[in-house]
């Protein structure tokens, strides 16, 4: 039922001692996404003690060097280590050539395959599903082609209320209906209703991953609603001009996106290292949208699964 993301590394394009380049890991049912893989990843994944051997899909939103340097040293040392789980890669298709000369060069004897994803930055569209999740790519805006990440859980089998089984003598069969949501008709034609016979069901989680982009006024409607949202924070207010000039955005625009997207709560991130201190860029979100938090690399934020109640 896990839902929760790690932060592996919250700078922009130049790494410092105490932030890496953009990673991030996604637990979603015990299910690791990583998203991004900028320089020094697998370090990170080290330190903040992810098992990488769980890490099965790779997310990479666009083909800069902070993004996507990783990637290289990490399959190199899953092919050190034995791996022999299938390794996805998930990019734009201008990806592959660079990938395959990897491959040719240094993967010769990988002991593990690697399956390429490409994908186009031009519509919204499914990528990924499987039957706890489905993941969605988000066309944004920078100068090269880049997608944000939208991962949406999908609606959970009901639970059965242990009573009602006893009640009725249910068998395996009627519970595995009645978990899909149908009534239980009795030997002698009662109608059961379903809410008398299983729990309140669990509300579907949402998270977006959003870097490097400018901001745009269709991501409030793309975006709706959505639990979690990690949008990039490159720039302060005051250096708006240079935000928009490089293809990024300030925290006050990541705010006010979230906040007509109506978002849970926003994570900003990819922090330019003109900044000594980023408190000055939360305070700016914050007063737009107070449920931000500035991200940190090893940070973690946890969904926690929620009941929806009748009535609610
Ligand atoms: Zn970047
Ligand atoms: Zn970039």
């Amino acid at each position: 039922m896990a839902f929760e993301l790690t932060v592996l590394g919250s700078s922009s394009a130049i790494p410092t001692t105490s932030r890496f380049p953009t990673a991030q890991v996604l637990n979603v049912h015990e299910r690791f996404f990583l998203l991004d893989c900028g320089e020094g990843t697998q370090i990170q994944l080290r330190r903040f003690s992810i098992n990488m051997s769980r890490i099965s899909h790779i997310f990479i939103s666009h083909l800069h060097g902070d993004h996507v340097f990783g990637l290289f040293g990490l399959l190199s040392s899953y092919n050190l280590m034995g791996r022999k789980a299938d390794m996805h890669i998930y990019a734009h298709r201008d990806f592959e050539p660079t990938l395959e000369h990897f491959r040719k060069h240094f993967g010769m004897d990988m002991s593990f395959d690697i399956v390429f994803h490409p994908f186009t930055a031009v519509k919204q569209m499914e990528i990924y599903s499987d039957k706890h999740l489905t993941v969605e790519i988000i066309p944004l805006r920078h100068s090269v082609p880049v997608v944000g990440f939208l991962f949406r859980e999908k609606k959970m089998m009901l639970n059965m209320r242990r009573e009602a089984i006893e009640k009725y003598a249910l068998g395996i069969k009627e519970i595995r209906n009645i978990k899909t949501g149908l009534d239980y008709i009795t030997p002698d034609g009662h109608v059961i209703p379903n809410a008398e016979l299983t729990l309140p069901p669990y509300k579907t989680r949402s998270y977006a991953f959003c870097t490097d982009t400018l901001c745009f006024s269709k991501l409030n409607t793309v975006l709706r609603d959505v639990d979690l949202l990690y949008f990039e924070a490159t720039f302060s207010a005051k250096d708006k001009k240079l935000a928009k000039l490089t293809g990024h955005s300030t925290s006050e625009q990541a705010a006010m996106l979230a906040k007509q997207a109506n978002a849970g709560r926003l994570l900003i991130g990819h922090f330019s290292t003109r900044y000594k201190s980023i408190a000055p860029l939360l305070k700016e979100a914050r007063a737009v949208f107070p449920n931000t938090e500035a991200v940190a690399d090893g940070d973690k934020f946890s969904i926690d699964p929620e009941r929806i109640e009748s009535g609610s």
